[in-house]
């Protein structure tokens, strides 16, 4: 195998091709190919550039190729590609820019998503001066893509230092040695962020800080997918708040803001260290209760409790599609249990990031609930994750997180 496929590829050129159906995929302007869908043997180079063909040998365009992987292909352009490290700098400068124009209000923000910004297998976000990085591919592991996504980020972005951030899984199944999350490049893995400043209902804030560690937490750290949502749940909630599944606490003092209490819940402990730390930053006092929410809340439940604002934002119940009944159920649980806790007229936000739960499933889910709690909801805004997690149109796989905002009436 060449010790730099990404590289040598550009001179040995491998190519492969699709059966009728693979082609199919890349019609849809899908990126990815499953190997079944490859047709000959092909003895392509881990990690390769490769040019794509049909079987009768048309050109079709370049993608990187995983040895590994069921997906076996992901495009990277419907064109030829020289100089892989090259493209991908300046896929990384266009996202940056694209970020300009969309992003405000905020240090902390999603850089590159993948598919999504035209980088399969690549994840970068901004945490202030720390950058972290996920590698998630075969080709985007190779050196000199390394090298170029350092070099463009340092250029661009100048950070104070850049993580990487490694799902071991991930490395495992692309076949790639073990990497622990580490600095890669300067001196900062740890930050304080900031977002959501400026302008809430017509009071100029200066935004909720929140501490970010790099090398600890789950995902990339915090959740910044749902940086919007924070202040849309702010914008409406009122009274006697409860954030179940709250992790860090990126809900609960957004609404610490607007609430006469708040209440945080999650599994987690380190998790709510962190959200007690956070709530220090912002001068605030809440309360953070350490059990397993659906034992919470069905305990709460039972004894009356009521609020006038409840978020549930809990982990992806379905991981794969076979769990989509089963997840719809866990879902439906939650919901149902806190419509009937909440006042009338209160405030309902409530989420899910599977992305094998779509957006019609997550609807009827909650509209299943509200008819078995006997409630009335009004859908006050039906989102999804912040602009700096694009949803890329023919990549369901880009679009992953719902959050409903719902009023409750009896
Ligand atoms: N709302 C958070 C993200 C939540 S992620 C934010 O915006 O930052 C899901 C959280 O659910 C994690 O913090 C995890 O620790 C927690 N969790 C998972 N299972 C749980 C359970 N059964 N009870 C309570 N918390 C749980």
């Amino acid at each position: 195998m060449p010790k730099n496929p990404a590289v040598s590829a550009k001179h040995a050129e491998p190519s492969v091709k699709l059966s009728t159906r693979g082609v199919a995929r890349l019609q849809v302007r899908h990126p990815w190919v499953y190997r079944s869908d490859i047709v000959a043997p092909n003895d392509t180079p881990a990690g390769a550039l490769v040019r794509v063909r049909d079987e009768r040998g048309k050109f079709l365009g370049t993608a990187l190729y995983s040895s590994s992987s069921q997906i076996a292909i992901r495009m990277i352009s419907h064109g030829s590609v020289s100089d892989l490290p090259a493209l991908v700098a300046e896929r990384i400068r266009a996202a940056i820019a694209y970020r300009k124009e969309l992003v405000r209000n905020t240090d902390a923000y999603r850089v590159v998503f993948s598919e999504a910004d035209f980088l399969p297998g690549l994840i970068v976000d901004r945490y202030n001066d720390v950058i972290s990085v996920q590698i998630l591919t075969q080709a985007m592991d190779a050196a000199p893509v390394r090298e170029a996504v350092l070099q463009t980020l340092r250029e661009e972005l100048q950070p104070a230092g850049i993580v990487e951030r490694v799902e071991a899984r991930i490395r495992e199944l692309e076949q790639l040695p073990p990497l622990p999350s580490r600095l890669l490049w300067g001196e900062k893995s740890s930050a304080v962020i900031s977002m959501n400043g400026g302008k809430m209902n017509g009071d100029e804030t200066s935004g909720v800080r929140f501490h970010y560690d790099g090398l600890e937490g789950q995902k990339t750290g915090a959740f910044l997918d749902q940086r919007e949502n924070y202040a849309a749940a702010a914008e409406y909630a009122h009274g006697e708040a409860l954030d179940a599944f709250c992790y860090q606490g990126g809900f609960a003092l957004h609404l610490a803001a607007k609430c006469s209490s708040v209440t945080g819940v999650d599994s987690s402990r380190p998790a709510l260290e962190m959200a007690e730390k956070n709530a220090l930053l912002n001068g605030r006092e809440l309360e953070w209760i350490e059990a397993n929410a659906f034992d919470l809340l069905r305990e709460y439940s039972a004894a009356n409790r009521r609020y006038d604002t409840i978020v549930l934002d809990p982990p992806a119940f379905a991981k794969t599609k076979r769990d989509l009944e089963k997840a719809l159920g866990g879902y439906k649980e939650l919901n149902l249990r806190v419509m009937k806790m909440l006042r009338p007229g209160g405030i309902l936000v409530t989420c899910s990031c599977s992305f094998h739960v779509s957006a019609q499933d997550f609807l009827e889910m909650v509209a299943d609930a509200a008819r078995d709690a006997h409630k009335s909801l009004r859908v006050v805004e039906n989102r999804g994750a912040a602009k700096d997690h694009p949803i890329l149109l023919n990549v369901p796989e880009t679009s992953y997180l719902q959050c409903l905002i719902l009023s409750v009436s009896n």
